[in-house]
Order: structure tokens, then C-alpha cells, then sequence
């Protein structure tokens, strides 16, 4: 998926001038026998939207939790603008916002009454006013938070992360349950934060999300850390290609399987989609030919993150894979 957008993203000695705010160390948590975080370490650096995708259940959120101070790692560190979010949690949230999720607002607190409490906290505030016109919600100012529809709920908890004009926010699903107009005024409202140099840990399934918005992602597979890089990076490295096509007799899924560079076919009605990796196009294509089937209404399509994430997590999933890592 293509986007109108396309931010600046910068590696190599660029990403080395810059400087870590965020360093995550080896972090390790475990819930009883689950071991929901396995060794992750990955920094952001400021002003970076620093993604983190990956299945459910993978680790996503409880990683932000530890960041945010909310859990207590097993093991391994973590360092906010050098200070340790389980030590001293309450300087953290002076200057990271953190995006609520639902169940943690009082049900008949009012929108307005809910921005101006939490800009209250903070002594540098943005106005909730604005805050609440630039995602749309500002009609909803009188209305308690219980009687929101899910996507306004989720724009006041965005809101409620913004309104402390944090140097850090962290943003887990932002745009789940919105429309696409929405999700559209909400990435701007990212971009504007970009801007303004704040820098943003956005947890997100959604891979057209990440590759909008995001300078760099870590991809959290199973607890631990898949890849890291720049989404344009691991979509190359892991997306592939994509074909689909109408061949002139069904092709079994085995046979198809068979053919080099192929990794995962799909079939709907008679059009037959297979994503691989090398010249897919020309193995296909002779090896259908030498069994006497001709290709027909052929698309193909350059790997993006969503192939990429399919790939990784499913490459992951089975026996003797090998970790990708940046
Ligand atoms: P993600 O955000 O990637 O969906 P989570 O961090 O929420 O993943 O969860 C990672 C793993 O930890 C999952 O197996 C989940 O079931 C488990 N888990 C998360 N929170 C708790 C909790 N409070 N108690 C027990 N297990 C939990």
C-alpha cells in the first residue's frame, strides 16, 4: 500500500548523530508461566516515530507498559531521558503521555471536564481546546466519556495523551475503530507532533499505518524481537513479491509450493496469488509452461510491510526458521 505521505526517515550515520531517549535493555516479563517479553532491546532516538508492530500477544503492549512504568520488568533496563520508569515513575509522567485505554477514565467524567483535569496536571499544557478541535472531537466536549461511540473514545484517549504536551507519547492502537477519514486526521495529528519534535512509540497493526508514519519499526514476534528497521528496510528485505494470475487449467497447491521462490499461495475462484521472493515471475511462468499451463491476466505487485509482516511471523512460526534481525 502506497501513501500520499512519505516523511523523511534517515539511517545510517544520520540515526548515529541523533540521540537516544528511549533505551530499552534486554527487557524480560513474565505474567505466572508466560513469558510475555523474552530479551527485547531496541532505542529511540528523539523526535523518531518509532513503531512496534507484531501479532497479538506477541509482547506489543506490555513492552510500552514497562516503558511507561506501568510493569516492572523481570529483568533487563530501561532508561526515559536517563531515568528508570520503574524507579521513579512519577518524574516519567511529567513528560511521557501515555494513551489510556478505555476502562482507566471514570464513566461520567465529561470530555472537556477529563483535558482540562489532565492538562492540569502538567505545567507546560497544551490548550484542551485545541487539542480536542484537532482530532475532531470537540463537539463531544460536554458529553460524558461513557456515552462516546468507540471511535470518539478512542480520539479523547489520544487527546488525553497530547494534552500535556509530552516530549514522549506512546500510542497503543491509535487508530483502531476509525473510519479512514479518521484514521487520516489522526496521522496528521502525528505528523504535526513530528513537527513539534515530540517523539512517538506507536503500537499498531496496522502495517499501512507503520509504513506512513513510522521511521523506524521493531517487529515483536513471540516475545522477542524479529526486525528492526525502517519499514521500507524490512519490507525489501522480507516483502518479496507478489503475483496473481489465471492459469489456463487448476494448478494444485502442492505443485505450486514446488516452484523456487515461492513461500505462500492463495487461491480465490479461478486467480491463483503467490508471493515469493527472486524473479517469481519467470520461475513461474516456465515452470507452468513446462507442464503445459499458460498464465493469464497476470498482476504483480513489489513486497510492502503488510507481505513482509506476514512473511517474518510466519517464517517465525515454523520449525528450524532463523531470526531476521537489523
Ligand atoms: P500484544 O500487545 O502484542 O498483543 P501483550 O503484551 O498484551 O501482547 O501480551 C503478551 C502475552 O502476555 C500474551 O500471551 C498475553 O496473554 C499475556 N498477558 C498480557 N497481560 C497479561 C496479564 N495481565 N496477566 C497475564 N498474562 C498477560
Amino acid at each position: 500500500m502506497s501513501s500520499p505521505m512519505s516523511p523523511i526517515r534517515l539511517s545510517g550515520a544520520a540515526r548515529d548523530a541523533m540521540t537516544a531517549v528511549i533505551e530499552v535493555s534486554d527487557l524480560v516479563k513474565r505474567y505466572g508461566a508466560t513469558v510475555a517479553v523474552d530479551g527485547v532491546s531496541f532505542s529511540v532516538d528523539e523526535g523518531e516515530i518509532f513503531g512496534i508492530i507484531g501479532p497479538n500477544g506477541a509482547g506489543k503492549t506490555t513492552t510500552v507498559e514497562c516503558i511507561s512504568g506501568l510493569r516492572v520488568p523481570d529483568s533487563g533496563s530501561i532508561s526515559v531521558h536517563g531515568i528508570s520508569p520503574q524507579r521513579d515513575r512519577d518524574r516519567i509522567r511529567e513528560f511521557v503521555g501515555v494513551q489510556l485505554q478505555e476502562s482507566a477514565l471514570p464513566p461520567r467524567l465529561r470530555v472537556g471536564e477529563a483535558l482540562e483535569l489532565f492538562a492540569s496536571f502538567y505545567s507546560n499544557p497544551l490548550d484542551p481546546q485545541g487539542v480536542l478541535e484537532s482530532l475532531g472531537v470537540k463537539d463531544s466536549e460536554r458529553v460524558a466519556f461513557r456515552k462516546l461511540s468507540g471511535g470518539q473514545k478512542q480520539r479523547v484517549s489520544i487527546a488525553l495523551a497530547l494534552v500535556g504536551n509530552p516530549k514522549i507519547a506512546i500510542l497503543d492502537e491509535l487508530t483502531t475503530g476509525l473510519d479512514p477519514e479518521a484514521r487520516r486526521n489522526i496521522w496528521a495529528v502525528i505528523e504535526r507532533m513530528r513537527e513539534r519534535g515530540v517523539t512517538v512509540i506507536l503500537v499498531t497493526h496496522f502495517m499501512d499505518e507503520a509504513e506512513t508514519l513510522c521511521d523506524r519499526v521493531a517487529l515483536i514476534n513471540r516475545a522477542r524481537l524479529q526486525a528492526l528497521d525502517t519499514p521500507q528496510a524490512i519490507a525489501a528485505q522480507a516483502g518479496g513479491s507478489t503475483l496473481r494470475f489465471v492459469p489456463s487449467r487448476p494448478v494444485d497447491e502442492k505443485t505450486l509450493s514446488a516452484i523456487p521462490g515461492v513461500q505462500v499461495v492463495e487461491r480465490k475462484d479461478r486467480s491463483v496469488t503467490v508471493t515469493g521472493t527472486g524473479d517469481l515471475a519467470a520461475a513461474l511462468i516456465n515452470a507452468l509452461a513446462a507442464m503445459g499451463v499458460q498464465v493469464s491476466e497476470l498482476e504483480a505487485r513489489r513486497g510492502n510491510l503488510d507481505d513482509a509482516f506476514i512473511r517474518l511471523t510466519r517464517d517465525a512460526a515454523s520449525p528450524g526458521s532463523e531470526e531476521v534481525q537489523a
